[in-house]
């Protein structure tokens, strides 16, 4: 299974009677709408040319935000039962409004609210409030929503996030053999596949590439959106260079928060992952506080460097990295910022700049 049979193994699911969800970044409930009989798929970075989309949107849009439009305009959503947007930053938001309410697509469009920080006691009801509403109003779509498979639905979600946390582990010690590329295609292939089928792939993986040797490979900390362009994955490869951990919107930051608690109110314990996961510049989590997270996977797993990969005209990010590398700085932690494009080559001098933040690593 690759990301290449995304869309064969949805129609797959479709015929099996389960919805399909087209699924915008990037934290909501999925444990919800697996105990629904709804499959999400997220929508992160199709590999599309953008043609369409640019008439809808500023020229200062991030570009997961133009593929995912581009997308819905193509027809290559057509098949999906509804679309779920929830509120990350201002650009999903824009996209999500031209989405429904001048596109008009026939496909029904949803949107799921989580509170910002800083937090306060509230917050926790809001968010309880919006999870019942949207659950509430997916009713539609898959089955009623029944206590006992939503318990079901967390511990799946659950023994997920203790193998991911196993692989992340792993790797951070040098006791993984895999490459950069095909580390984030496995955790990846999570955007779409229902838990059974990703926790059977992961078991795989973490078997067949877990090395009782520690590796001796120089090692980076990758903070940013998405593990894309993958040519920044290949380049660090060819550079021998292993990410030995992330802090990424798309994977750590959502992929490792603690197993959710299944002695509580299943609706709770959905409630406290989202409190409990790790700090994210979209939901405008205290600098020092991020900085904090880098700093532990640093000194934790010994990389040498941070590399800060910024999707280009990413606000929540553009906002918080520069004082990120000040505060890495004054712990003489080296960083690099880069802003890319997702699905685009690196250009030269993009090159030539990795090239010689590795060499200066050492
Ligand atoms: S890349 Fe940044 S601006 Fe674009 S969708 Fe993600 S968080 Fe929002």
């Amino acid at each position: 299974m690759d990301s290449s049979n995304r869309k064969e193994y949805l129609l797959s699911q479709k015929n099996k009677g389960k919805a399909i969800f087209g699924v915008f970044p990037a934290q909501y409930p999925k444990e919800l709408l697996w105990a629904m009989d709804i499959v999400p798929a997220e929508i992160w970075d199709p590999p599309l040319q953008i043609s369409g989309a640019n008439a809808h949107l500023q020229s200062y849009i991030c570009s997961i935000v133009r593929l995912g439009m581009e997308l819905v305009i193509q027809g290559k959503c057509d098949f999906v039962d509804g679309f779920l947007f929830p509120h990350t930053c201002d650009s999903i938001q824009n996209m999500a409004s031209v989405i429904n309410d001048y596109m008009g697509p026939n496909t029904p469009c949803y949107f799921f609210y989580h509170p910002k920080a800083p937090y306060s006691g509230p917050s926790f009801k809001y968010y309880l409030a919006q999870l019942r509403e949207l659950a509430g109003s997916l009713q539609h779509h898959g089955h009623p929503l029944d206590e006992s498979r939503l318990r079901q639905a967390i511990e799946l979600s659950n023994t997920i996030s203790q193998l991911l946390k196993t692989l992340y582990t792993n790797r951070s010690r040098g006791q993984f053999r895999s490459s950069n590329r095909e580390f984030y295609d496995v955790i990846r292939l999570g955007e779409f596949l229902l838990p059974e089928d990703h926790i059977q792939l992961l078991e795989n993986f973490i078997n067949e590439k877990t090395t009782p040797e520690t590796g001796s490979r120089s090692s980076v900390i990758l903070s940013g959106v998405i593990a894309n362009p993958l040519a920044l994955l290949d380049k660090l490869d060819e550079l021998e260079v292993t990410i030995a951990n992330d802090d990424l919107i798309n994977a750590s930051r959502r992929l490792l928060a603690p197993p959710m608690d299944t002695s509580v109110d299943p609706f709770e314990a959905i409630a406290q992952k989202y409190f409990n996961m790790p700090p994210c510049s979209t939901k405008g989590s205290n600098i020092s506080e991020r900085a904090k997270y880098i700093m532990n996977m640093v000194e934790q797993s010994g990389a040498k460097g941070v590399i800060f990969n910024i999707v280009k005209s990413c606000e929540p990010e553009l906002f918080d990295v520069p004082n990120l590398q000040s505060l890495l700085k004054e712990k003489g932690i080296p960083s690099l910022v880069l802003d890319t494009e997702v699905n685009q080559a690196l250009s030269g001098q993009m090159v030539t700049r990795i090239e010689a933040f590795v060499e200066m690593l050492g």
